[in-house]
């Protein structure tokens, strides 16, 4: 089936993501830099640029940067007064998403901050000027995707959009033998989605490029 995935991923891509060539040079510069291709595909960089337009988002916090695809895909979607702030704890991948950011023309509206994205978080809270985020995209440590979805909450509003990636991580989710430290941050996400009633949310599985995955949607509703 691999191969046929593939295929409709690239008709998809073919036929409806427009070719930009700072995200295609995003990828090179990440792959001449020897960082890991765990970047989200092309179709879904352009879910992610969707749902901020849809949901006019002007405030958006990422958590993992990595090289800055996803970031690019996210602030080509912000107007001009927009603000972007993505987490990374690399130095050496902050480096190179700020070059690629740069090389995109975002680097006005975009902030990488260096550092592990809780410590991070904390410091934000405290910011006088803490800004209140419209979307969130969570990718990063899965061990800690219950933490990012609880701090989402705390710095966004009624109405914030949170979107959690790698949520199956090929159906390992619900092998009752996968104690891994990702498995159980992606169930006990899972946990704060179903209990928090300030949350509205669902997941959908995913196949393509990136294997057998998936996606997590919440709301903010109260
Ligand atoms: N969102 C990126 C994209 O699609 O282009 C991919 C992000 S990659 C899957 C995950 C990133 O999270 C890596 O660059 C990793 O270094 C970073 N990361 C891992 N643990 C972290 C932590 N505790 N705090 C901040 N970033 C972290």
């Amino acid at each position: 089936m691999t191969d046929s995935f593939n295929a409709v991923d690239s008709w998809i891509c073919d036929s409806l993501v427009p070719a930009d060539s700072t995200l295609t040079g995003a990828l090179k510069a990440n792959a001449a830099a020897g960082l890991d291709e765990i970047d989200v595909a092309p179709n879904q960089g352009r879910m992610l640029y969707l749902l901020a337009k849809m949901s006019r988002a002007k405030r958006v916090l990422e958590i993992g940067t990595l090289g800055g695809y996803s970031a690019i895909w996210l602030a080509k979607a912000l107007p001009a007064d927009g603000h972007l702030v993505t987490l990374e704890v690399s130095p050496e991948n902050a480096k190179v998403a700020k070059s690629n950011i740069k090389n995109a023309g975002f680097s006005h509206i975009v902030d990488v901050k260096v550092g592990p994205a809780l410590d991070t978080l904390a410091q934000m809270e405290k910011d006088v000027l803490t800004e209140q985020f419209d979307l969130v995209f969570i990718d990063a440590d899965k061990q800690n995707h219950h933490n990012y979805l609880q701090w989402s909450v705390k710095l966004g509003h009624v109405g914030t959009v949170i979107v959690l990636d790698n949520v199956v991580r090929g159906g390992r989710v619900v092998d009752p033998n996968d104690h891994t430290a990702s498995a159980e941050g992606v169930r006990k996400a899972f946990e704060v989605m179903k209990n928090d009633k300030r949350l509205e949310s669902t997941a959908i599985q995913t196949v393509g490029t990136k294997g057998w995955d998936g996606f997590a949607f919440a709301l903010v509703v109260e």
